[in-house]
């Protein structure tokens, strides 16, 4: 143990920051499976993919060999405006809940959008710059992607075109205007606007949308327009690369006061804020220098990793996309209105999907309402109102703490706070009133999902 005081909050100084992101896939035997042309079903080469994506992000997507690549200094001159985020010991939480763990939290809701994506969203806003593109389009279901990858734009001047699932259109108008505030331009998903919209909407009249459903609208929107592309906010290799800040300052703030964790939690919706909290103490652990245990926590109504097949699936329900080989629920699968909305994605990161495969990470489900006692927990004690999505880290992060009170053992316990929640009150407000309810899907309600499976084998 070190005998260094540790302070509420942990900060580096500018020149103990990340200047490199860390790619986990360059330190793993098994490497995610490539995505696949939809097709041809073989691997999806780097000219395909740049007819969607930005070139140096394909390079990105596709480089399972570099373990560290260097964060353009623009990006860097980005991050100082709201990194490092504090890595903060939950003291108060602890006195609470009377326990001997050390319980630490990763806070990513200090900046305007509200939660981790802002990483991501100004790495891909650059390399699309760089490239001389007009503008990029892409999807959001809650808001939080649209929201971040609308300030990543006018920072750098490039026209965003953000496809929003129509229920949460109309039920977060304040996440709209936030994004439309930065210049972005806001089309409810389904649309008339594209062909893959129009026959949606034809198939399904009066659906409210869903994310597999408005990235079909954003990547034709993004193929159909010259100078434009695609952008995701997840589930790609390229996410959890950016995503790696998250983990690579948790790691060096940990150093620096001789802290080594026994667990790191996370929420996990597409993986990416999990993928690049847990990166570079994964990587420690796939060299055998050490040993973590690392949770993922879902929310039990759409439970990818713990209920899911590791299959070749399509990441859109259009079709349009690649196939990629992951933990999904299927491509067809409609999640039941669950409130964490950026938890709501069919399918799981390649690359933690061959990692929870490999048995080198675990999974756990919660239903919505234990998951809102967590936050109110946290709320009251810890000062920060959370997002629902990062209340599921909160949850299993309280339960850890819990059994040590049981046990007696000062197990050190880090998770991810990705978000604030201040844009889903009406979850709230249905929590205070005692008005929420569980959903967890059927064996035959997944049954209809898998059933959708493209046959792939791999
Ligand atoms: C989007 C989001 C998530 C889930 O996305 P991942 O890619 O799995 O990290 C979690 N928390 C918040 C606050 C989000 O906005």
């Amino acid at each position: 143990m070190s005998k260094k005081e540790i302070p509420y909050k942990i900060y580096l100084e500018e020149k103990e920051m990340p200047t490199q992101w860390y790619n986990v896939r360059a330190d793993m035997k098994t490497k995610p499976a490539p995505l696949l042309n939809p097709g041809t079903l073989q691997p999806m080469t780097a000219q395909e993919l740049g007819a969607v994506f930005c070139d140096e992000l394909v390079r990105q997507e596709l480089d399972d060999c570099t373990p560290y690549i260097d964060i353009p200094q623009e990006i860097l001159d980005f991050y100082k405006m709201y990194r490092p985020s504090p890595l903060v010991r939950a003291y108060c939480l602890e006195k609470k809940l009377q326990t001997p763990a050390k319980i630490y939290y990763k806070f990513e809701g200090n900046n305007t959008s509200g939660s981790h994506k802002l990483n991501s969203a100004i790495a891909q806003a650059y390399y699309a710059k760089k490239q001389g593109l007009k503008g990029v389009t892409t999807e959001t279901g809650a808001g939080q992607w649209g929201t971040a990858l609308s300030m990543a734009c006018s920072y750098f001047d490039l026209d965003c075109k953000v496809f929003m699932v129509k229920v949460s259109y109309e039920q977060k108008p304040f996440r709209r205007e936030v994004m439309r505030t930065y210049g972005a331009s806001v089309t409810p998903s389904p649309s008339e606007t594209t062909q893959v919209g129009r026959k949606i909407l034809a198939e399904h009249p009066g659906t409210t949308g869903s994310l597999g459903c408005a990235i079909s609208e954003a990547v034709e929107a993004a193929t159909s327009a010259e100078g434009y592309r695609y952008v995701l906010g997840s589930v790609l290799n390229q996410v959890l690369l950016h995503q790696s800040v998250i983990g690579l300052e948790t790691k060096a703030a940990l150093d620096k006061y001789e802290i080594v964790p026994d667990m790191i939690i996370g929420c996990a919706g597409g993986g990416s804020n999990l993928g690049g909290l847990i990166s570079p103490f994964m990587g420690e652990k796939l060299r055998g220098e050490r040993d973590y245990k690392f949770i993922a926590v879902e929310p039990a109504s759409c439970p990818s990793f713990t209920r899911g097949r590791f299959a070749y699936d399509f990441c859109d329900t259009g079709k349009v996309c690649p196939l990629a080989k992951m933990y999904t629920l299927g491509s067809g699968f409609i999640p039941s209105a669950n409130h964490a909305g950026g938890l709501r994605y069919h399918g799981m990161s390649s690359t933690l999907s061959q990692l929870y495969d490999d048995g080198l990470m675990e999974a756990r489900s919660l239903e919505q309402t234990a998951v809102f006692e967590a936050a109110e927990q946290f709320a009251r004690v810890e000062g920060i109102l959370p997002a629902p999505e990062s209340s599921h880290a909160i949850r299993v992060a309280i339960d850890e703490a819990l059994k040590c009170k049981e046990t007696g053992e000062e197990k050190t316990i880090v998770f991810g706070l990705t978000g604030t929640g201040y844009f889903d009150m009406v979850a709230y407000e249905k929590y205070n009133n005692g008005e929420m309810t569980d959903y967890i899907p059927t064996d035959a309600d997944l049954e209809k999902g898998f059933a959708g499976l493209p046959k792939v084998e791999g």
